[in-house]
């Protein structure tokens, strides 16, 4: 029978998931692996929740539907978890008999209960914010993984990552994510889970699959998962005393988390900011008034 390493990552639009899912397997053909990459998602939306398949054989792979036995679950954003947006049962669906679970996260010890899984944590979002700085976890989670599957030496993935990346990055950002892939890639470590653990209770909303073609929204602003600061593991805070009122942030933010009180300037509504920064590029005093600040994030 054939053996195929099927790998699925959960993750955010725009935490990179797709491109280092195509970059995994692009490099890996390099070496004369078969290999698939293709996500899946409905409307896009920056923050929103998308999921990209890995299928990789030393055979063609004639199979192109999604794979439903999973040896390596990867999850870029523990909010997707402690939101329900991806119900715990979700991330553990098909993984095999003590299949991989690597997790971005600084937690030692995981809550949730994981089943038979081997559960490994990478600090990937603050590696990536030290690097490149940005909050982007693609690049280390994928050294971790690579080194996890054992797919192939650090040294050899690296030139061929440098390469890739150098099509489309400048020097400097193709080095930050060198290094930052050489972090994940030694950085991840196995951990606990916790057998009888947290058990979160999510309320089943229907995917994008499940909604018929053509449904009418009757009423606006009726979502019942409207919130987007869980988008971020960082968030932005205000400084009441440099501010001068001027309201250009509110006026560029995309998200409605400049709070306005009695027309005045009034702080920042943690549970809609997305740390874009739109605001703080706006913000015109010297010192700025607003900065982006990394945020505690719940533990699942
Ligand atoms: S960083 Fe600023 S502009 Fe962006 S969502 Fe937060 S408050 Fe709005
Ligand atoms: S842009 Fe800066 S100075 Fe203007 S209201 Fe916002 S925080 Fe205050």
């Amino acid at each position: 029978m054939q053996e195929i390493l099927s790998i699925r990552w959960h993750s955010r639009a725009g935490q990179g998931a797709i491109t280092a899912s195509t970059a995994l397997a692009k490099i890996l053909g390099s070496y004369g692996k078969f290999v698939q990459s293709f996500p899946d998602f409905g409307a896009e939306k920056r923050g929103a929740p998308i999921v990209v398949f890995n299928r990789i054989s030393n055979e063609k792979i004639d199979d192109a539907s999604q794979p439903s036995e999973i040896d390596a679950a990867v999850l870029l954003d523990t909010s997707l978890i402690s939101s329900c947006e991806i119900p715990i049962e979700t991330l553990l669906e098909g993984l095999k008999e003590n299949g991989i679970l690597l997790i971005n996260t600084p937690q030692k010890a995981l809550r949730m209960d994981t089943s038979s899984a081997k559960v490994f944590a990478v600090n990937a979002s603050e590696i990536a914010i030290a690097e490149i700085r940005k909050d982007i976890p693609n690049v280390p989670i994928l050294g971790a993984l690579v080194r996890i599957l054992n797919l192939t030496k650090l040294e050899s993935f690296s030139q061929k990552l440098e390469k890739y990346l150098a099509k489309n990055l400048p020097a400097e950002v193709v080095a930050g994510n060198l290094r930052a892939f050489k972090r994940g890639f030694e950085e991840a470590i196995k951990i606990k889970s916790g057998k009888n653990g947290m058990k979160k209770t999510c309320e089943k909303l229907p995917n994008w699959r499940e909604i018929p073609n053509g449904a009418v929204v009757r009423n606006a602003g009726n979502s019942k998962k409207y919130d987007t600061g869980n988008w971020s593991q960082q968030t932005c805070e205000w400084d009441a005393k440099t501010c001068i009122d001027c309201r250009l942030c509110w006026s560029v933010c995309p998200h409605g988390a400049v709070k306005i009180v009695d027309g005045k300037m009034a702080g920042v509504d943690e549970s809609k900011c997305t740390a874009c920064r739109l605001c703080v590029t706006a913000c015109p005093t010297k010192p700025k008034s607003l900065k982006i600040v990394s945020k505690k994030i719940e533990e699942i």
